[in-house]
């Protein structure tokens, strides 16, 4: 089959012929359909030096996925042949103390399909029935494809109580962009999401927030001033970009008893000021992965109720032109990007 595999220890990907995956009496065998590009993808693309540390060269990258269950193992109930899937790139262990308290989200021997080992962006994939996620028929291919990140979206901005609420999100790439759908899904009062990047800021209003701010041209601040924020800051803060600059903001923008949710892989350190986090009582919760289930259940009842994250779409590639899909995420002038295997 054909694969996307990282082949060198350096930068770059290449298109390689590997042998169908082996599956055992617990896993499915899935015929892959779309991938998505994720921010994670780009780092081992770029093979900096978390990647080198990660993942075995050789490997088939990818992890977003959605496909159709083409062999089911012996064991497995609740999937039969044609079932159309997404799935958990978490693979836990079943044995510790979380897996076995229905707590598969705080895993410490968690594996990464596609980061630890081989991945999607493939022909076929074989992965564990008990991490494969059946999609119903009225969710369209693209947005199946994308419950991964959409799941840390959800997962990141429901961590809190959004009812009524003035919500900041730093950071318009794809997960930021999705927050703004979800926050006000979930029903937030004010919601306001900051970059530097014209391009994000542009398809940021497309999900019509209550103001985009361009950190270039003004302030998260000054913004806020024009509008009816209803505290002291903002209740609750969805730190989506991974900057240390972002993270440092939030002392002052978040309210007195506010939130601060940190999806975005900072520096493994990287300032805040402490006294505002304790004068102010601020709350900061970090995010890793999905509740498996429940995350995915949450996102697929909210595409159910009306949330549309289709506008995060912006660019579809036969599988076999990886490289277009890749240049496009690595440029910056992107949502998500898609790669189609059946073209
Ligand atoms: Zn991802
Ligand atoms: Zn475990």
């Amino acid at each position: 089959m054909k694969a996307i595999v990282k082949d060198e220890p350096a930068p770059g990907l290449s298109l390689k012929e590997r042998p169908f995956p082996q599956i055992g009496d617990k896993d499915l065998l899935i015929k892959i359909q779309k991938t998505a590009i994720c921010g994670t993808d780009i780092h081992l693309y770029k093979w900096d030096e978390w990647a080198s540390n990660t993942l075995p060269v050789g490997s088939i990258i990818g992890h977003e996925f959605l496909g159709v269950v083409e062999k089911v193992g012996k064991d497995v109930k609740g999937f039969k042949e044609g079932d159309r899937v997404s799935g958990e790139g978490h693979l836990t262990c079943g044995i510790c103390r979380y897996c076995l308290t229905g707590q598969r989200v705080l895993c410490p021997n968690t594996k990464g399909v596609g980061v630890n080992g081989d991945g999607c962006f493939a022909e076929y994939l074989a992965l564990p029935a008990e991490n494969a996620f059946k999609m119903p028929d009225k969710i369209p291919d693209e947005i199946a494809t994308i419950f991964d990140p959409l799941g840390n979206v959800v997962h990141t901005a429901l961590s809190f109580d959004l009812v009524g609420k003035d919500v900041l999100i730093t950071g318009a790439g794809p997960i930021g962009l999705m927050a703004i759908a979800v926050a006000k899904h979930a029903g937030a009062c004010n919601v306001v999401i900051s970059d530097l990047n014209p391009y994000r800021l542009e398809l940021a209003k497309k999900f019509k927030p209550t103001a985009v701010v361009n950190l270039k041209q003004e302030s998260v601040a000054d913004v806020a001033k024009g509008l009816n924020i209803n505290s002291t800051g903002f209740d609750v803060c969805l730190e989506m970009s991974g900057s240390p600059q972002a993270l440092e903001s939030l002392g002052d923008l978040t309210a007195h008893g506010g939130k601060i949710v940190i999806l975005g892989l900072l520096p493994s350190y990287a300032p805040i000021n402490w006294h505002q986090v304790i004068f102010k009582m601020i709350t900061i919760k970090g995010i890793y992965g999905r509740e498996i289930f429940n995350t995915w259940f949450q996102a697929l009842h909210m595409l159910q109720s009306g949330l549309d994250v289709s506008p995060v779409i912006t660019h579809t590639f036969p599988a076999l032109e990886f490289q277009k899909g890749f240049d496009m995420m690595l440029s910056g002038n992107s949502g998500k990007v898609i790669l189609d295997w059946t073209i």
